[in-house]
């Protein structure tokens, strides 16, 4: 092991740290997994084998930022705090909290063995929560939930509109679709979440061996469920009249849906394959690994999922006159607090309590480890002054 006592701490080979914190065909850029939080955070502008996968998720946020504020200055949408908007804020909230989960997971891991395994459960509690932040986005804009008015019930032929003659149909889906996507969609995306939380935290302890494949698996259940009003609107026709301005702003979706595919598709295959690095192991071990290709491969496809979203949004925005508030209809459940924020807080509860066990798990199996590590760490140190 080499060890200097210059200011900034070495870095290691993966034959110097635990084999915990190895990863397959990096064999170099290691930090000691002892680094005090300032260490970790100064970690992020010096060459580690962490930098670039922290910094492919932590710049964009503010890319993401940047195109999500636009929809606030479209001409005719509501203020930013208008019950509309409570799905599209939860959607943020689950993007935001994903991204710097991620980032800030892969700058501190290095605190310690214990905190690694913690920065990782959040890191997927974080993924989990964000596909339930999709399922609510797609719900109330593209199920489409928001307000819009069944075709055929007055409204899209240019007549009657506003006229409302007793009950109607909550959705354009066709009846069976719409038990489900009114009943079940939601609460299923929520228990789809919170298995996936339980399996991949499991994959930190167990299956290690499989642990990629089980991992990008388990996120690919929790997107089809979740995408199931994507699905039911590219099998069948559009809810708003042809030739409608509402009409031709979302022919965009079903490009920005596929090429959101196609990211999620190159992602998972980056993550399997470990490649680039496992054609020349060492060559990559600070910049342009498997897992930095990963990371933006993610962002792109989140960004065109927002880009999809927007459409949809732009479409229900553009006929105002299909928009019903919340308290027309008893049975129509515009986006409320309570149907919106309150699914995320109890979901975030649910998953937040999962991660506290398997912390206390990891601290049980990896705290002997850490304090002997301590101390091996704290007595090279002394012999260097
Ligand atoms: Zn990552």
């Amino acid at each position: 092991m080499f060890l200097n006592c210059g200011r900034s701490l070495p870095l290691l080979r993966h034959t110097d740290v635990p084999p915990r914190v190895t990863e397959n065909f990096i064999l170099s850029g290691y930090r000691f997994p002892n680094y005090s939080l300032q260490d970790c955070l100064l970690s992020a502008f010096r060459p580690t084998n962490e930098t670039g996968n922290f910094w492919t998720h932590f710049l964009p946020v503010f890319i993401f930022a940047y195109y999500f504020v636009e929809v606030f200055g479209w001409e005719g949408a509501p203020h930013g705090d208008d019950p509309f908007f409570y799905p599209l804020w939860n959607y943020f909230i689950g993007v935001f909290c994903l991204l710097m989960a991620s980032s800030m997971a892969h700058l501190l891991n290095s605190m310690s063995l214990v905190v690694r395994e913690v920065c990782f459960f959040v890191d997927y509690g974080t993924i989990s929560a964000y596909t339930v932040g999709s399922s609510l986005a797609y719900f109330y804009y593209i199920h489409p939930q928001a307000g819009i008015r069944e075709a055929g019930t007055g409204g899209f032929n240019g007549s009657q509109v506003g006229a409302d003659t007793g009950p109607r149909p909550l959705s354009y889906a066709v009846p069976e679709f719409s038990t489900f996507f009114e009943t079940f969609y939601i609460p299923s995306s929520c228990v789809v979440a919170i298995i996936c939380v339980l399996s991949c935290c499991n994959t930190r302890q167990r299956w290690r061996q499989y642990r990629y494949v089980i991992r990008t698996l388990v996120f690919l259940l929790p997107f089809l469920i979740s995408s199931t009003p994507v699905f039911y609107r590219l099998l069948t026709r559009s809810p708003y009249p042809a030739a409608s301005s509402s009409f031709v702003a979302s022919t965009s979706m079903p490009s920005f849906f596929y090429r959101h595919c196609f990211w999620l598709v190159v992602s998972a295959v980056f993550n399997i394959s470990k490649f680039p690095e496992r054609l020349a192991p060492g060559r990559f071990d600070i910049w342009g690994h498997s897992h930095q290709w990963f990371h933006c491969c993610t962002f792109l496809s989140i960004l065109d999922e927002l880009h999809m979203i927007k459409a949809e949004l732009k479409a229900i925005l553009l006929q105002p006159s299909l928009l019903l508030p919340a308290e027309t209809l008893p049975r129509l459940p515009g986006p409320t607090i309570a149907s919106t924020y309150g699914v995320m807080l109890l979901l975030q509860t649910t998953i937040a309590s999962i991660i506290v066990w398997f912390s206390w798990c990891a601290n049980s199996i990896y705290g002997p480890q850490r304090d002997q590590l301590a101390k091996e760490h704290l007595k090279k140190h002394l012999k260097c002054h």
